[in-house]
Protein backbone atom coordinates (compact mmCIF):
# COMPACT_ATOMS: atom_id res chain seq x y z
CA UNK A 1 0.00 0.00 0.00
CA UNK A 2 2.86 2.51 0.00
CA UNK A 3 2.31 3.05 -2.95
CA UNK A 4 -0.69 4.91 -2.48
CA UNK A 5 0.90 7.29 -0.12
CA UNK A 6 3.48 8.06 -2.60
CA UNK A 7 0.38 8.79 -5.09
CA UNK A 8 -1.33 10.21 -3.03
CA UNK A 9 1.79 13.19 -2.36
CA UNK A 10 1.94 13.11 -5.81
CA UNK A 11 -1.28 13.63 -7.17
CA UNK A 12 -3.66 14.72 -4.76
CA UNK A 13 -4.31 18.44 -4.21
CA UNK A 14 -5.74 18.73 -0.58
CA UNK A 15 -8.46 21.36 -0.08
CA UNK A 16 -7.71 23.90 2.57
CA UNK A 17 -4.04 22.57 3.00
CA UNK A 18 -0.44 23.77 2.28
CA UNK A 19 0.67 21.16 0.28
CA UNK A 20 4.60 21.41 0.82
CA UNK A 21 3.74 20.70 4.14
CA UNK A 22 1.45 17.86 3.60
CA UNK A 23 3.99 16.20 1.63
CA UNK A 24 6.78 16.08 4.46
CA UNK A 25 4.30 13.65 6.51
CA UNK A 26 2.92 10.09 6.26
CA UNK A 27 -0.68 10.68 4.73
CA UNK A 28 -3.27 8.70 6.42
CA UNK A 29 -5.20 7.32 4.03
CA UNK A 30 -8.47 5.75 4.89
CA UNK A 31 -9.78 2.54 3.73
CA UNK A 32 -12.88 1.99 5.74
CA UNK A 33 -15.42 2.76 8.48
CA UNK A 34 -17.06 1.23 11.08
CA UNK A 35 -19.60 2.99 13.33
CA UNK A 36 -17.77 6.00 14.79
CA UNK A 37 -14.32 4.45 13.61
CA UNK A 38 -12.33 5.00 10.61
CA UNK A 39 -9.70 2.43 9.44
CA UNK A 40 -6.00 3.42 7.62
CA UNK A 41 -4.63 1.48 5.37
CA UNK A 42 -1.79 0.85 7.98
CA UNK A 43 -4.70 -0.93 9.83
CA UNK A 44 -4.48 1.66 12.42
CA UNK A 45 -7.90 3.32 13.93
CA UNK A 46 -9.48 6.98 14.58
CA UNK A 47 -12.44 7.45 16.67
CA UNK A 48 -14.60 10.23 14.20
CA UNK A 49 -14.68 12.99 16.13
CA UNK A 50 -15.11 15.71 13.77
CA UNK A 51 -17.67 13.11 11.80
CA UNK A 52 -16.07 13.43 8.52
CA UNK A 53 -16.00 17.48 8.49
CA UNK A 54 -19.39 17.89 10.62
CA UNK A 55 -21.36 15.57 8.34
CA UNK A 56 -21.28 11.69 9.67
CA UNK A 57 -24.69 11.00 11.76
CA UNK A 58 -25.56 7.87 12.60
CA UNK A 59 -21.67 6.24 11.80
CA UNK A 60 -19.75 4.32 9.21
CA UNK A 61 -21.26 1.68 7.35
CA UNK A 62 -24.38 1.17 8.71
CA UNK A 63 -26.45 -1.41 7.39
CA UNK A 64 -29.71 0.28 7.14
CA UNK A 65 -28.00 3.48 4.98
CA UNK A 66 -26.05 0.97 2.98
CA UNK A 67 -29.08 -1.47 1.99
CA UNK A 68 -30.89 1.30 0.81
CA UNK A 69 -28.15 2.61 -1.68
CA UNK A 70 -27.75 -0.92 -2.48
CA UNK A 71 -31.62 -1.26 -3.22
CA UNK A 72 -31.54 2.33 -4.99
CA UNK A 73 -28.59 1.64 -7.51
CA UNK A 74 -30.59 -1.51 -8.69
CA UNK A 75 -33.41 1.01 -10.07
CA UNK A 76 -31.62 3.98 -11.05
CA UNK A 77 -27.78 5.93 -10.01
CA UNK A 78 -29.08 9.11 -11.53
CA UNK A 79 -31.70 11.07 -13.80
CA UNK A 80 -32.64 14.45 -14.13
CA UNK A 81 -34.41 16.85 -12.86
CA UNK A 82 -34.18 19.41 -15.23
CA UNK A 83 -37.59 18.35 -16.87
CA UNK A 84 -38.09 14.96 -15.42
CA UNK A 85 -38.61 14.03 -11.15
CA UNK A 86 -37.40 10.99 -9.61
CA UNK A 87 -38.80 8.97 -6.76
CA UNK A 88 -36.55 9.51 -4.05
CA UNK A 89 -36.27 13.17 -4.71
CA UNK A 90 -40.38 13.49 -4.36
CA UNK A 91 -40.46 11.62 -1.17
CA UNK A 92 -37.29 13.62 0.40
CA UNK A 93 -38.92 17.08 -0.39
CA UNK A 94 -42.59 15.92 0.94
CA UNK A 95 -40.39 14.70 3.99
CA UNK A 96 -38.05 17.50 4.97
CA UNK A 97 -41.03 20.01 3.94
CA UNK A 98 -42.32 17.86 7.51
CA UNK A 99 -39.42 18.21 9.46
CA UNK A 100 -38.26 21.39 8.90
CA UNK A 101 -40.04 24.58 10.71
CA UNK A 102 -42.96 25.28 9.09
CA UNK A 103 -43.63 27.57 6.53
CA UNK A 104 -40.84 26.27 4.77
CA UNK A 105 -42.62 24.20 1.58
CA UNK A 106 -40.59 24.12 -1.14
CA UNK A 107 -37.12 22.49 -1.82
CA UNK A 108 -34.67 23.10 -4.28
CA UNK A 109 -32.06 20.64 -4.56
CA UNK A 110 -27.83 21.26 -5.17
CA UNK A 111 -25.08 19.04 -4.30
CA UNK A 112 -23.34 21.13 -1.70
CA UNK A 113 -23.40 23.48 1.31
CA UNK A 114 -21.88 26.40 -1.02
CA UNK A 115 -23.81 25.67 -4.18
CA UNK A 116 -27.11 25.84 -1.61
CA UNK A 117 -25.87 28.99 -0.40
CA UNK A 118 -25.49 30.61 -4.05
CA UNK A 119 -29.60 29.44 -4.58
CA UNK A 120 -30.42 31.27 -1.44
CA UNK A 121 -28.33 33.97 -2.43
CA UNK A 122 -29.88 33.97 -6.34
CA UNK A 123 -32.86 33.29 -4.66
CA UNK A 124 -33.45 36.30 -2.28
CA UNK A 125 -32.18 38.86 -4.74
CA UNK A 126 -34.48 37.57 -7.54
CA UNK A 127 -37.21 37.44 -5.02
CA UNK A 128 -36.85 41.08 -5.29
CA UNK A 129 -36.66 41.83 -8.63
CA UNK A 130 -39.85 40.46 -9.34
CA UNK A 131 -41.31 42.13 -6.69
CA UNK A 132 -40.32 45.34 -8.52
CA UNK A 133 -38.16 46.31 -5.26
CA UNK A 134 -35.13 46.28 -7.92
CA UNK A 135 -32.99 48.44 -5.14
CA UNK A 136 -32.85 45.82 -2.53
CA UNK A 137 -29.90 44.05 -4.11
CA UNK A 138 -27.64 44.25 -1.03
CA UNK A 139 -26.90 41.60 1.67
CA UNK A 140 -26.16 42.02 5.34
CA UNK A 141 -23.81 39.18 6.76
CA UNK A 142 -21.97 38.51 10.58
CA UNK A 143 -18.13 38.59 11.24
CA UNK A 144 -16.28 35.57 10.73
CA UNK A 145 -19.32 34.00 9.03
CA UNK A 146 -18.35 30.98 6.36
CA UNK A 147 -21.32 30.19 3.71
CA UNK A 148 -18.56 27.98 1.56
CA UNK A 149 -16.33 28.22 -1.06
CA UNK A 150 -17.80 29.17 -4.42
CA UNK A 151 -17.38 32.99 -4.84
CA UNK A 152 -21.43 33.73 -4.06
CA UNK A 153 -20.80 32.36 -0.56
CA UNK A 154 -16.45 33.60 -0.33
CA UNK A 155 -18.57 37.10 -0.99
CA UNK A 156 -21.08 36.54 2.37
CA UNK A 157 -18.26 34.94 4.06
CA UNK A 158 -16.03 36.48 6.81
CA UNK A 159 -12.91 34.77 7.46
CA UNK A 160 -10.09 37.11 6.60
CA UNK A 161 -7.66 34.27 6.35
CA UNK A 162 -10.04 32.22 4.08
CA UNK A 163 -11.45 35.37 2.28
CA UNK A 164 -9.25 38.37 1.68
CA UNK A 165 -7.58 36.85 -1.20
CA UNK A 166 -10.37 37.22 -3.51
CA UNK A 167 -11.57 40.37 -1.95
CA UNK A 168 -11.39 41.65 -5.69
CA UNK A 169 -14.09 38.76 -7.01
CA UNK A 170 -16.65 39.86 -4.43
CA UNK A 171 -19.56 41.71 -4.21
CA UNK A 172 -20.09 44.87 -1.27
CA UNK A 173 -21.92 43.08 1.91
CA UNK A 174 -22.57 45.14 5.06
CA UNK A 175 -20.84 42.67 7.96
CA UNK A 176 -22.28 43.12 11.57
CA UNK A 177 -19.89 41.73 14.42
CA UNK A 178 -20.66 38.50 15.28
CA UNK A 179 -21.90 38.53 18.87
CA UNK A 180 -19.29 36.54 20.58
CA UNK A 181 -19.17 36.76 24.10
CA UNK A 182 -15.67 35.14 25.30
CA UNK A 183 -14.37 38.07 22.94
CA UNK A 184 -16.85 40.66 24.10
CA UNK A 185 -16.32 43.21 26.73
CA UNK A 186 -19.85 42.84 28.74
CA UNK A 187 -22.39 40.49 29.21
CA UNK A 188 -24.18 37.35 26.94
CA UNK A 189 -26.76 40.34 26.82
CA UNK A 190 -24.96 43.73 26.06
CA UNK A 191 -22.93 41.28 23.68
CA UNK A 192 -26.66 40.20 21.77
CA UNK A 193 -27.35 43.88 21.84
CA UNK A 194 -24.53 45.36 20.32
CA UNK A 195 -24.89 43.35 17.61
CA UNK A 196 -28.42 43.48 16.96
CA UNK A 197 -28.02 47.37 17.40
CA UNK A 198 -25.44 47.66 14.41
CA UNK A 199 -27.59 45.60 12.11
CA UNK A 200 -30.89 47.42 12.75
CA UNK A 201 -28.53 51.21 12.53
CA UNK A 202 -27.42 49.62 8.75
CA UNK A 203 -31.03 48.57 8.11
CA UNK A 204 -32.24 52.11 9.48
CA UNK A 205 -29.70 53.69 6.90
CA UNK A 206 -29.62 51.28 3.82
CA UNK A 207 -32.93 48.84 4.55
CA UNK A 208 -34.26 49.82 1.18
CA UNK A 209 -31.02 48.64 -0.21
CA UNK A 210 -30.79 45.20 1.71
CA UNK A 211 -32.43 41.75 0.63
CA UNK A 212 -31.36 39.92 3.10
CA UNK A 213 -29.49 39.05 6.10
CA UNK A 214 -27.59 35.94 6.12
CA UNK A 215 -26.52 33.86 9.13
CA UNK A 216 -25.54 30.53 10.86
CA UNK A 217 -28.64 30.10 13.06
CA UNK A 218 -26.78 29.53 16.84
CA UNK A 219 -23.73 28.57 16.32
CA UNK A 220 -20.96 29.60 14.23
CA UNK A 221 -19.20 26.75 12.95
CA UNK A 222 -15.87 27.35 10.83
CA UNK A 223 -15.46 30.97 12.95
CA UNK A 224 -14.43 28.86 15.72
CA UNK A 225 -17.61 26.94 16.92
CA UNK A 226 -19.10 30.25 18.44
CA UNK A 227 -22.34 30.32 20.19
CA UNK A 228 -24.43 32.91 20.25
CA UNK A 229 -26.21 34.76 23.02
CA UNK A 230 -29.63 33.66 23.44
CA UNK A 231 -32.03 35.51 21.95
CA UNK A 232 -30.30 36.56 18.87
CA UNK A 233 -31.38 34.56 16.38
CA UNK A 234 -35.01 36.04 17.70
CA UNK A 235 -34.19 39.34 17.81
CA UNK A 236 -32.43 39.10 14.34
CA UNK A 237 -35.68 37.67 12.96
CA UNK A 238 -37.61 40.41 14.60
CA UNK A 239 -35.27 43.42 12.70
CA UNK A 240 -36.08 41.06 9.47
CA UNK A 241 -39.79 41.03 9.86
CA UNK A 242 -39.67 44.95 10.98
CA UNK A 243 -37.57 46.34 8.08
CA UNK A 244 -38.96 43.95 5.52
CA UNK A 245 -35.95 42.08 4.93
CA UNK A 246 -35.44 38.41 3.81
CA UNK A 247 -33.99 35.77 6.74
CA UNK A 248 -31.30 32.91 5.05
CA UNK A 249 -30.25 30.64 7.54
CA UNK A 250 -27.34 28.52 6.51
CA UNK A 251 -28.10 25.38 8.71
CA UNK A 252 -25.01 23.56 6.59
CA UNK A 253 -23.11 22.75 9.76
CA UNK A 254 -26.26 22.50 12.46
CA UNK A 255 -28.90 20.79 10.94
CA UNK A 256 -29.90 17.14 11.47
CA UNK A 257 -29.30 17.23 15.22
CA UNK A 258 -25.75 18.65 15.73
CA UNK A 259 -27.26 21.01 18.43
CA UNK A 260 -29.38 19.19 20.01
CA UNK A 261 -32.67 20.26 17.91
CA UNK A 262 -33.31 18.63 14.18
CA UNK A 263 -32.48 22.45 13.08
CA UNK A 264 -30.58 24.75 15.39
CA UNK A 265 -33.70 27.37 13.94
CA UNK A 266 -36.14 25.58 16.48
CA UNK A 267 -34.18 26.66 19.70
CA UNK A 268 -35.87 29.84 19.55
CA UNK A 269 -38.40 29.34 17.46
CA UNK A 270 -37.94 30.67 14.17
CA UNK A 271 -39.10 30.37 10.86
CA UNK A 272 -36.21 31.61 8.45
CA UNK A 273 -37.49 32.74 4.89
CA UNK A 274 -35.11 30.73 2.92
CA UNK A 275 -33.11 27.63 4.77
CA UNK A 276 -30.05 25.85 3.23
CA UNK A 277 -29.11 22.91 4.78
CA UNK A 278 -26.66 19.57 3.49
CA UNK A 279 -23.88 18.02 5.66
CA UNK A 280 -25.95 15.95 8.01
CA UNK A 281 -28.82 15.55 5.02
CA UNK A 282 -27.42 11.95 4.09
CA UNK A 283 -26.05 10.94 7.46
CA UNK A 284 -22.26 12.28 5.37
CA UNK A 285 -23.16 9.46 2.86
CA UNK A 286 -23.53 11.30 -0.53
CA UNK A 287 -23.25 15.16 -1.64
CA UNK A 288 -26.51 16.90 -1.24
CA UNK A 289 -28.20 20.00 -0.32
CA UNK A 290 -31.37 21.53 -0.37
CA UNK A 291 -32.33 25.40 -0.57
CA UNK A 292 -35.86 25.59 1.22
CA UNK A 293 -38.34 28.27 1.10
CA UNK A 294 -41.51 29.66 2.01
CA UNK A 295 -44.93 30.25 0.04
CA UNK A 296 -43.84 33.57 -0.27
CA UNK A 297 -40.70 33.60 -1.57
CA UNK A 298 -41.97 30.38 -3.87
CA UNK A 299 -44.95 32.38 -5.12
CA UNK A 300 -43.00 35.61 -6.46
CA UNK A 301 -41.62 33.07 -9.28
CA UNK A 302 -44.85 31.51 -10.57
CA UNK A 303 -46.35 32.17 -13.85
CA UNK A 304 -44.87 33.82 -17.29
CA UNK A 305 -43.48 31.58 -19.69
CA UNK A 306 -40.42 29.55 -19.81
CA UNK A 307 -38.45 32.53 -20.86
CA UNK A 308 -40.01 34.89 -19.11
CA UNK A 309 -37.90 36.55 -15.87
CA UNK A 310 -40.08 34.65 -13.60
CA UNK A 311 -38.12 31.25 -14.09
CA UNK A 312 -35.26 30.43 -11.80
CA UNK A 313 -32.39 30.13 -13.55
CA UNK A 314 -30.67 27.82 -11.71
CA UNK A 315 -29.70 24.07 -11.63
CA UNK A 316 -26.64 21.42 -11.28
CA UNK A 317 -26.23 18.61 -13.25
CA UNK A 318 -26.58 16.35 -9.94
CA UNK A 319 -29.20 18.12 -8.84
CA UNK A 320 -31.50 15.64 -6.59
CA UNK A 321 -29.73 12.41 -7.70
CA UNK A 322 -31.66 9.98 -6.48
CA UNK A 323 -29.00 7.20 -4.73
CA UNK A 324 -28.30 11.26 -2.51
CA UNK A 325 -31.82 11.47 -1.87
CA UNK A 326 -32.81 7.65 -1.47
CA UNK A 327 -30.18 7.84 1.81
CA UNK A 328 -31.07 11.27 2.54
CA UNK A 329 -34.68 9.27 3.36
CA UNK A 330 -33.56 6.41 5.56
CA UNK A 331 -31.35 8.99 7.55
CA UNK A 332 -34.30 10.99 8.43
CA UNK A 333 -36.78 7.42 9.35
CA UNK A 334 -32.82 6.31 11.48
CA UNK A 335 -34.03 9.66 13.54
CA UNK A 336 -36.93 8.51 13.98
CA UNK A 337 -36.26 4.76 14.62
CA UNK A 338 -33.77 5.30 17.07
CA UNK A 339 -36.25 7.57 19.26
CA UNK A 340 -35.00 10.80 18.65
CA UNK A 341 -34.32 13.28 20.08
CA UNK A 342 -34.26 11.25 23.46
CA UNK A 343 -31.55 8.93 22.29
CA UNK A 344 -28.85 12.07 22.10
CA UNK A 345 -30.08 13.80 25.22
CA UNK A 346 -28.37 11.90 27.73
CA UNK A 347 -24.99 11.51 25.70
CA UNK A 348 -25.08 15.71 25.71
CA UNK A 349 -25.00 15.91 29.32
CA UNK A 350 -22.10 13.09 30.06
CA UNK A 351 -20.35 15.24 27.06
CA UNK A 352 -21.25 18.36 29.29
CA UNK A 353 -19.79 17.13 32.61
CA UNK A 354 -16.65 15.37 30.59
CA UNK A 355 -15.62 18.56 28.95
CA UNK A 356 -15.76 20.53 32.12
CA UNK A 357 -12.71 18.45 33.28
CA UNK A 358 -10.73 20.30 30.47
CA UNK A 359 -11.46 23.53 31.81
CA UNK A 360 -8.68 23.76 34.30
CA UNK A 361 -6.06 22.94 32.27
CA UNK A 362 -3.43 25.50 31.15
CA UNK A 363 -4.35 27.65 28.11
CA UNK A 364 -8.16 26.72 27.68
CA UNK A 365 -9.73 29.75 27.60
CA UNK A 366 -13.08 29.08 26.53
CA UNK A 367 -15.30 25.80 26.25
CA UNK A 368 -18.25 26.79 24.26
CA UNK A 369 -20.56 24.15 22.63
CA UNK A 370 -24.19 23.41 21.93
CA UNK A 371 -25.29 20.02 21.33
CA UNK A 372 -22.51 18.17 19.97
CA UNK A 373 -20.77 21.04 18.77
CA UNK A 374 -17.91 21.75 20.46
CA UNK A 375 -15.27 24.54 20.81
CA UNK A 376 -11.88 24.87 22.76
CA UNK A 377 -10.04 28.02 22.29
CA UNK A 378 -6.53 27.96 23.26
CA UNK A 379 -5.00 30.77 24.82
CA UNK A 380 -1.50 32.73 25.30
CA UNK A 381 -2.49 34.25 28.44
CA UNK A 382 -6.31 32.82 30.33
CA UNK A 383 -6.64 35.74 32.44
CA UNK A 384 -5.97 38.53 29.46
CA UNK A 385 -7.46 36.70 27.19
CA UNK A 386 -4.93 36.44 24.66
CA UNK A 387 -5.45 35.02 21.71
CA UNK A 388 -2.89 32.81 20.06
CA UNK A 389 -2.85 33.51 16.49
CA UNK A 390 -3.64 31.54 13.20
CA UNK A 391 0.44 31.49 12.91
CA UNK A 392 0.90 30.03 16.53
CA UNK A 393 -0.42 27.23 14.97
CA UNK A 394 -0.91 25.77 18.41
CA UNK A 395 -4.00 24.21 17.27
CA UNK A 396 -2.41 21.76 14.70
CA UNK A 397 0.03 20.51 16.63
CA UNK A 398 -2.26 19.64 19.68
CA UNK A 399 -4.96 18.35 16.93
CA UNK A 400 -1.65 15.86 15.45
CA UNK A 401 -1.31 14.65 18.88
CA UNK A 402 -4.31 13.70 19.22
CA UNK A 403 -4.86 12.15 15.82
CA UNK A 404 -1.71 10.03 16.85
CA UNK A 405 -3.63 8.83 20.41
CA UNK A 406 -6.26 7.36 17.80
CA UNK A 407 -8.98 10.04 17.57
CA UNK A 408 -9.36 11.86 14.29
CA UNK A 409 -9.47 15.88 14.41
CA UNK A 410 -9.21 19.43 12.81
CA UNK A 411 -8.86 22.21 14.69
CA UNK A 412 -10.09 25.54 13.48
CA UNK A 413 -6.76 27.66 14.03
CA UNK A 414 -6.47 28.11 17.61
CA UNK A 415 -9.61 26.26 18.55
CA UNK A 416 -9.90 22.55 18.88
CA UNK A 417 -12.97 20.76 17.29
CA UNK A 418 -15.12 17.84 18.44
CA UNK A 419 -18.56 17.22 16.29
CA UNK A 420 -18.62 13.69 16.46
CA UNK A 421 -21.35 11.51 14.84
CA UNK A 422 -24.82 11.17 16.57
CA UNK A 423 -24.16 7.74 17.10
CA UNK A 424 -21.05 8.01 19.22
CA UNK A 425 -21.72 5.84 22.74
CA UNK A 426 -20.66 7.14 25.76
CA UNK A 427 -17.22 5.15 26.20
CA UNK A 428 -16.49 6.74 23.39
CA UNK A 429 -17.31 10.01 24.18
CA UNK A 430 -15.23 9.24 27.45
CA UNK A 431 -12.22 8.08 25.13
CA UNK A 432 -12.14 11.12 23.35
CA UNK A 433 -12.35 13.20 26.28
CA UNK A 434 -9.14 11.69 27.47
CA UNK A 435 -6.99 11.95 23.84
CA UNK A 436 -7.95 15.45 23.95
CA UNK A 437 -6.60 16.00 27.75
CA UNK A 438 -3.59 14.33 27.29
CA UNK A 439 -3.03 15.68 24.22
CA UNK A 440 -3.17 19.69 26.30
CA UNK A 441 -0.96 18.20 28.56
CA UNK A 442 1.76 16.73 26.69
CA UNK A 443 2.20 20.28 24.28
CA UNK A 444 2.41 22.33 27.37
CA UNK A 445 4.50 19.86 28.94
CA UNK A 446 2.86 19.63 32.34
C1 LIG B 1 -19.51 23.41 5.41
C2 LIG B 1 -20.38 24.62 5.37
C3 LIG B 1 -20.78 25.19 4.15
C4 LIG B 1 -20.25 24.71 2.83
O1 LIG B 1 -20.65 23.44 2.52
P1 LIG B 1 -19.83 22.61 1.40
O2 LIG B 1 -20.63 21.37 1.23
O3 LIG B 1 -18.47 22.36 2.00
O4 LIG B 1 -19.76 23.43 0.19
C5 LIG B 1 -21.66 26.24 4.19
N1 LIG B 1 -22.13 26.72 5.35
C6 LIG B 1 -21.76 26.21 6.54
C7 LIG B 1 -22.33 26.79 7.79
C8 LIG B 1 -20.86 25.16 6.60
O5 LIG B 1 -20.45 24.67 7.78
Amino acid sequence: MEFLKEWDKEYVWHPFTQMAEYVKHEPIIIEKGEGCWLYDTNGNRYLDAVSSIWCNVHGHNVKELNDVLIEQIGKVAHSTLLGLSNVPAVKLAKKLVEITPEGLNHVFYADNGSTAMEVALKMAYQYWQLKGKKKRTKFIKLGDAYHGDTIGSVSIGGIDLFHSMYKELMFETFKVPSPFPYRFNGTQEECKNHSLSVMEGILKEKGDEIAAVIMEPIVQGAAGIIVHPEGFLKGVRELCDRYGVLLICDEVATGFGKTGKMFACELEEVVPDIMAVSKGLTAGYMPLSATITTDKVYQAFWGGDYGSDKTFFHGHTFTGNPLACAVALENIDLFEKKNWPEFLIEKIDFLNSRLKELTELPHVGDIRNKGFMVGIELVKNKKTKEPFSWKDDVGRRISKRIVEKGVFTRPLGPVLVMMPPLAITEEEIGFMIDKYKEAIIEEFDI
